[in-house]
């Protein structure tokens, strides 16, 4: 650290020096995980509004840590991104989304196969491999390329490069859809739409959670699910939680939905126990 005084010093020293302990701790400990399979997935449905039946499901993954518990991906994945750990993490969260989705499908008509949607993160975007492990995932699960949905955020695609989308392309020729995820927080959100191949809107939870009673964020998502439908695109609402919500986005037209009012993401047995209930 810099002695710019003496004060600060004494200030800042131990706080860093905590913080980059703990830093390494976690890092070390993440390295742990992915070598002992210490992450588990779960299962968001995506309703479709009309009529409540589930199209599919969204994978997130969760770290189940030997101390401390059940780790929310929000408070890992930012680490697992800079240390490149994201990579191993990313391919096991899209293999087994994949894996698991063919083992549903395999138990439902053929006529309505459900599609799973992966997040991705920029670091698995700057891989020049991607389409190939993607294409490998599909492969070895026996999961159609059109029942995957891949989810990118707008900040993923800010200070993207030419071979971004390149890659994108290569993923979409394969047959994979594509969703820009978080739709309306970015800056430049209609850019996007223009520039990368995308099928899926998924509008941000901030405007479903105002849509009932702020008329500003009704109107924007009003407006958004029309601009998906001028351009063919489908539309998902996030974070539906209430009735006035649902009834609010099924009278605009909008196409699908998830959120807790129809289910929290659920645990891969939960999720086996919605779709084919013993009766
Ligand atoms: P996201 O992709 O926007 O996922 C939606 C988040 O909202 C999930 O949080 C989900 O549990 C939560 N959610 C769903 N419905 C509701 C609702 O009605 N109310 C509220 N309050 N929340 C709802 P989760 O699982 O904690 O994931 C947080 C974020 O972590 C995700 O946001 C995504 O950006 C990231 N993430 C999750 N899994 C992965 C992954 O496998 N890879 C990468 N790169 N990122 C992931
Ligand atoms: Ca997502
Ligand atoms: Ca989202
Ligand atoms: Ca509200």
């Amino acid at each position: 650290a810099k002695k710019k005084g003496k004060d600060q010093y004494a200030v800042f020293e131990p706080v860093m020096r905590e913080s980059f302990q703990r830093h390494l701790e976690m890092e070390a400990d993440l390295r742990r995980a992915v070598l002992r399979h210490e992450f588990e997935l779960r299962f968001q449905p995506i309703v479709r509004l009309r009529t409540g039946e589930i199209s599919g499901l969204e994978a997130l993954v969760r770290w189940q840590h030997p101390e401390r518990g059940m780790i929310p991906p929000l408070d890992f994945i930012p680490l697992a991104e800079e240390t490149g750990m994201i990579v191993p993490i990313g391919e096991w969260v899209l293999r087994e989304a994949c894996r698991e989705a063919a083992q549903w499908n395999a138990q439902r008509d053929p006529a309505s196969p459900l599609s799973v949607s992966v997040n991705l993160s920029a670091v698995q975007l700057d891989r020049p491999d991607l389409p190939e492990v993607v294409g490998k995932a599909l492969a070895d699960s026996g999961l159609p390329a059109r029942c995957l949905i891949i989810e990118l955020t707008e900040s993923l695609l800010v200070d993207h490069r030419q071979e971004t989308l390149g890659r994108l392309e290569a993923i979409k020729a394969l047959g994979v859809r594509l969703a820009i995820d978080d739709f309306g927080t970015g800056y430049s959100s209609l850019a996007y739409l223009r520039r990368f191949p995308v099928d899926i809107i998924k509008i941000d939870k901030s405007f479903v959670d105002d849509v009932g009673d702020v008329p500003a964020a009704a109107a924007l998502t009003l407006g958004i699910i029309q601009l998906g439908q001028a351009l063919q695109l489908s539309t998902v609402a996030e974070g539906i939680e209430d009735a006035g919500q649902l009834s609010e986005l099924t009278g605009g037209n909008c196409e699908l939905g998830q959120g807790y009012y129809f289910a929290e993401p659920l645990t891969s047995e939960a999720m086996q126990e919605l779709l084919f209930p013993r009766s």
